[in-house]
């Protein structure tokens, strides 16, 4: 296949934050120091250099892109300031803005001012549209599904999740299509498609590489503190909610318990969207406090949009468990339904968000891990050739 070498490359990826990357004089001390590159798989440098020379459709269809955990062991080292690690998130971001159609992406990661915009007038917008459906505020008893009836929630929800799980989609096939087409499997050699499925699941789920093979912050670090825990610590946190909300929903459709209806703590699944929550808040605020003081590598660039996702994520488990406190409060005052309120707006718009956030770099890396542990063994392709 050949490649139209695009000279605008370069300036193209400075705005979504690779500012040193044209220091690098390819000394490959990066790849050498990057605990996941392999010998086949050859990341950051080899990214670099099609950056360097232009080569955007080489850039766009790596896999390797997707394999980084931004660690900044190769920043650290780099003999020359060009911050090979950075320069791998603003060419992820990229690669979002070129996946998706909408062109949403690439405003949102290239415009503070309409980063800005975009938040105030959808902030607006949810609150005026659910406002809309607003029922009774009740003062003798919490009734907030009275207030906002679970019904337009739920179908709310619905109809979000489908134009989201579209978006998402397409943007997916984008990458798989560019993807697919650069990775040279050999003909003959088997592919591994249920071993990959369960390699990519426990690999996204306990993130094993991560864990055990970037070691730059596992030094002097307890394990609750360390990049790979507090990482996993919101993804295991926001699948701990949406698994609790889908089985409050499910309990409701059986008829077993309404949605609203009061239960003790303890029942399991208010446990589940408790630990849930936790975990989930832990996670953001260990990742702003890393950012805010600038901690490491990793933590010392932030885009406006990293700052609109962590924002929004904290604000939604915050809002979450002041709700949850009021529901158990014996005087709960007319602030828990402006509560639910805020609430459901700001989990509309990490939803919104999210073919365009941090939670689309979560899916793309998803793909690209399991094309990753597609790849046949190399005596499988021994044998392969031999039978050829
Ligand atoms: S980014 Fe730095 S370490 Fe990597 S090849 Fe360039 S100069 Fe060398
Ligand atoms: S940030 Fe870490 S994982 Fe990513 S390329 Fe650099 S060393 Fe490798």
């Amino acid at each position: 296949m050949s490649y139209r070498a695009d000279p605008r490359l370069m300036s193209e990826l400075k705005k979504y934050g690779a500012v040193n990357v044209e220091s690098c004089f390819n000394c490959g001390n990066c790849t050498a120091v990057c605990p996941l590159s392999t010998e086949e798989d050859s990341f950051p440098r080899r990214m670099i250099r099609y950056a360097q020379i232009g080569m955007r459709e080489k850039l766009l269809s790596s896999k390797e892109l997707w394999l980084c955990y931004y660690c900044g062991e190769c920043t650290a080292t780099c003999p020359r300031q060009a911050d090979p690690g950075e320069f791998m998130a603003a060419a992820r971001r990229y690669a979002i803005a070129q996946y998706d159609r909408l062109g949403l992406a690439r405003r949102l990661y290239t415009s503070a001012g309409f980063n800005a915009l975009f938040l105030i007038v959808l902030t607006a917008a949810l609150g005026v549209f659910l406002y809309s459906f607003h029922g009774p505020m009740a003062t003798d008893a919490l009734q907030l599904f009275q207030f906002m009836p679970s019904e337009v929630i739920h179908n709310l929800g619905v109809i979000a999740g489908i134009l989201i799980a579209g978006t998402v989609l397409a943007g997916m096939i984008n990458m798989i299509v560019r993807v697919g087409n650069e990775i040279k499997f050999v003909k003959g050699a088997p592919l591994n498609w249920l071993g990959a499925f369960w390699e990519t699941i426990g690999e996204v789920l306990v993130k094993r590489r991560y864990r055990q093979d970037c070691e730059i912050d596992a030094i002097d670090q307890p394990w609750y503190y360390q990049k790979w825990f507090v990482h996993a610590s919101i993804l295991w946190g926001f699948l701990g909610l949406f698994t609790a909300t889908a089985l409050d929903y499910l309990l409701e459709l059986l008829g077993i318990k309404p949605t609203g209806a009061w239960v003790p703590p303890w029942y399991p699944v208010r446990l589940l969207g408790t630990l849930a929550g936790i975990l989930l808040m832990y996670g953001a605020t260990v990742v702003i406090v890393r950012r805010l003081r600038q901690a490491d590598e990793a933590a010392a660039h932030s885009t406006p949009s990293d700052w609109v996702f962590l924002a929004l994520l904290w604000l939604g488990g915050m809002t979450g468990f002041a709700l949850e406190v009021s529901i158990y409060l014996p005087q709960p005052g007319a602030w828990s339904y402006w509560m639910l309120l805020a609430h459901l707006v700001v989990v509309g718009e990490l939803l919104v968000l999210l073919p365009f956030s941090k939670f689309a770099h979560a899916v793309y890396r998803i793909v690209a891990l399991y094309v990753y542990a597609l790849k046949p063994l190399p005596e499988q392709v021994a044998v392969a050739g031999t039978a050829e």
